[in-house]
């Protein structure tokens, strides 16, 4: 079946600044996709692009089969776009901004109102619907927003950050509505709080210097990284020759030691990938005499994913760049 969205080496330079570079990934037909990475990655940057806000470079992007820069009328109709600083106009009332948002969709007039009943419905703002937007909660806002990205009956949801700003609460409840509403749309979002993706998203693509690092469901970044997770240590012992030690321990990748407020060390320990030097590091304290308060494994979670992948990528740069440099000399 053909995808819902089809970007192929998308590049965007705007002056002095490329945010995007060779840009390529699909989204299938009622996939909820999460765009993660950092602030400046390019998240905003493709969706504008998608959306038809804003030209490419280069590349080619189609959104239900229909070329975005060709077909961009075609293309807006399928999609429900609910952009970052989400504008609305705040002076006016819930029902009123949407069945004006209605019109300029092209929503026929006599759809109108039942088009309206039932994004309130959808959304959870039947009850504010005669309230002024400017003196609604952030959460309320963002529901209005999202409303109206579903007034035309988009296949396509594409949403910018859709909880940014919002207390836990909040974010709970408009997470909760963007996974129901995936049952009916495939969904493109965007965030940099990795929880979110990991919660919301059958698929994350990591993003970082307008490039994709990785794209894969969620439990298989995580399978395909590590076997496991951090080790957090606590140790009371002199804080140099720990140092040492734990480093040179069998299985330790990377160990970080810092001194804590009651004179007990924490270190924590990326293992190599399938290691698990927990043993070696108890049997370590234990011949030193350094007293052992804590030896655990956190499970990975996306979040130590996306530092890792994202740090892997900063130092093949800094390679990159050093390489050119040494060309130069
Ligand atoms: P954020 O979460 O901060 O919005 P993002 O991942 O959405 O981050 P983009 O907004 O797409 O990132 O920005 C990608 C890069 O392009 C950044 O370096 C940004 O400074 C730059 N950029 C974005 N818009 C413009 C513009 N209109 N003119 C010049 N540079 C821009």
């Amino acid at each position: 079946m053909q995808p819902m969205i089809k970007v192929e080496n998308l590049t965007k330079r705007y002056a002095g600044v490329t945010a995007l570079n060779g840009v390529s990934f699909e989204v299938k037909r009622g996939e909820i996709v999460g765009f993660l990475g950092p602030n400046g990655a390019g998240k905003s940057t493709t969706m504008r692009i998608l959306t038809g806000f804003i030209p490419a470079s280069a590349g080619s992007v189609a959104v239900a089969g229909f070329d975005v820069f060709a077909d961009s009328l075609e293309v807006r109709r399928h999609i429900g776009y609910m952009p970052e600083n989400n504008p609305l106009y705040l002076d006016m009332r819930v029902a009123e901004y949407l069945k004006f948002r209605a019109k300029i969709k092209g929503v026929a007039r006599s759809e109108r109102r039942d088009r309206l009943n039932e994004v309130l419905k959808q959304t959870g703002l039947v009850e504010v619907q005669h309230r002024v937007i400017g003196q609604l909660s952030k959460g309320f806002r963002q529901r209005v927003g999202l409303a109206d990205a579903l007034l035309a009956e988009p296949d396509l949801l594409i949403l910018d950050e859709p909880t940014i700003g919002l207390d836990p609460v909040q974010i709970r409840q408009v997470r909760e509505l963007i996974k129901d509403l995936g049952k009916r749309h495939t969904i493109l979002l965007s965030s940099h709080i990795l929880p979110e993706v990991e919660k919301t998203c059958d698929r994350v693509i990591i993003i970082h210097h307008g490039r994709i690092l990785a794209s894969d469901t969620p439990e298989n970044l995580v399978k395909s990284l590590h076997a496991g997770g951090l080790i957090n240590v606590e140790v009371r012992g002199p804080g140099a020759e720990v140092q040492e030690a734990m480093r040179k321990v069998d299985g330790v990748e990377t160990s970080d030691c810092r001194l804590g407020a009651d004179e007990f060390l924490t270190v924590t320990i990326q293992p190599k990938p399938g290691a698990d030097p927990r043993e070696a590091i108890f049997k370590l304290a234990v011949a030193n005499g350094w007293t052992l308060r804590e030896l655990t494994r956190k499970r990975t979670s996306l979040e130590d994913i996306f530092v890792q992948v994202m740090r892997e990528e900063d130092e093949a740069e800094e390679d990159r760049r050093e390489g050119r440099r040494s060309e130069l000399r």
